[in-house]
């Protein structure tokens, strides 16, 4: 892959023609391998070693609590955390059960959206990724993996408060990628305040926008494109139910992505496309050291939870996985927990 030269443009630039082969720069689809080689690479991969690995081991070296304090300026990049989150780099492996899908996740340059990112394209799917201009450090070490993983892969940072970028996603990752099988609404905008007070017009405005309208409106623009056996997964949260007094706005927004997956269900059970739920608890990504959480209770983040520490992005993909492939074909309208073991929203 060649390095993307500007930061902010959220058009591709092609640079090549051919069109197993491309390189682009920002905002850009990394055709890494040959499409025809990609997915036996990515398999090859995925069998290599390891699988029999139980995640019980894996887990017992996931960082506990307490974790040192930080802040970071909202969005907040994961490569600035520390630890570092673990969003599968090295540790996910994959047994092609995406192998020829085409997948869209919002937020997925960093946390849980990163973490499907890249079992999905360990999975042999070829992925596109949506995220905030400012993020392209995070976005740039996944489009490192998808070039390792030789799979099709597609950047467009950009503002999804911003309707006409983000009714635009479907048609470019269609662009990109040939198709579209799997719509991942992830991304999410998380401030912790005191009281009502202090939540002002501004921040309400934003939560609502990124959290309820970009869903609303990136579906809407993705429906005319899935077919039968297409999956679309949205990113809920255990607030929808725990509801924590300084996170009113934001749990609002993820009750309401439980309600309207719910609804999307039933509308889209007769056309085969399935709609699902994720609810996260406590995840180690930039979302909580950006704001998200009272800097001063950081240390303890996931201490609470009966397994004691904060989740990895990476033990969530999985689950995302499991919803993307077509094989869970009886589920839909459901929410999925992976909250440490606290009790996730009922549906
Ligand atoms: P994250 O910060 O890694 O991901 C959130 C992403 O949202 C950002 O990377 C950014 O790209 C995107 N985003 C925010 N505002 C945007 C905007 N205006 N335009 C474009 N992109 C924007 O954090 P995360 O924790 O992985 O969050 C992913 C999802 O998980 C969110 O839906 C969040 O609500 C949910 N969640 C997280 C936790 C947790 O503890 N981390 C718990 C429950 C649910
Ligand atoms: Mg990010």
């Amino acid at each position: 892959m060649r390095e993307p030269t500007q930061t902010n443009s959220t058009e591709p630039t092609a640079t090549g023609g051919d069109t197993n082969r491309r390189t682009f720069l920002t905002g850009a689809a990394i055709a890494g391998a040959a499409a025809a080689a990609g997915p036996a690479l990515a398999q090859n991969r995925g069998q290599s070693s390891g699988s029999d690995a139980p995640m019980t081991a894996q887990a017992a070296s996931f960082p506990e609590p307490p974790y040192p304090a930080q802040q970071q300026p909202w969005p907040g990049l994961a490569q600035r955390m520390n630890p570092r989150p673990d969003h599968g780099e090295e540790h996910y492996r994959g047994t092609g059960r995406l192998r020829g899908k085409r997948a869209l996740i919002t937020g997925g340059d960093s946390g849980i959206g990163r973490a499907a990112a890249i079992a999905f394209l360990k999975e042999g799917a070829d992925v596109a990724i949506a995220y905030l201009p400012v993020e392209e450090p995070d976005a740039r070490d996944v489009a490192r993996i998808a070039e390792r993983e030789g799979r099709r892969f597609a950047a467009f940072p950009g503002d999804l408060r911003d309707k006409a970028y983000t009714t635009s996603l479907p048609d470019r990752t269609i662009r990109e990628l040939g198709g579209l099988d799997i719509l991942v609404n992830n991304a999410a905008y998380q401030q912790w305040v005191p009281g009502l007070e202090q939540l002002s017009d501004e921040q309400f405005d934003q939560t609502m926008k990124t959290n309820l309208y970009a869903m609303f409106w990136l579906t809407k623009a993705a429906l005319p494109h899935l077919r039968p056996g297409s999956s679309i997964i949205n990113t809920s949260s255990e607030v929808a139910a725990t509801a924590p007094e300084g996170l009113i706005d934001y749990s609002m927004t993820k009750a309401g992505i439980l309600t309207f997956t719910k609804s999307m269900a039933k509308q889209l059970a007769s056309r085969g496309i399935r709609v699902n739920a994720v609810a996260p608890g406590p995840i180690w990504t930039p979302l909580q050291v950006s704001g998200g959480q009272p800097t001063d209770q950081l240390p303890q983040f996931g201490s609470s939870t009966p397994i004691g520490r904060a989740g990895q992005p990476v033990e969530l993909a999985p689950l995302y996985v499991a919803l993307a492939d077509p094989a869970l074909s009886y589920s839909t309208g459901q929410v999925f927990g992976a909250t440490g073991g606290d009790p996730q929203p009922g549906i």
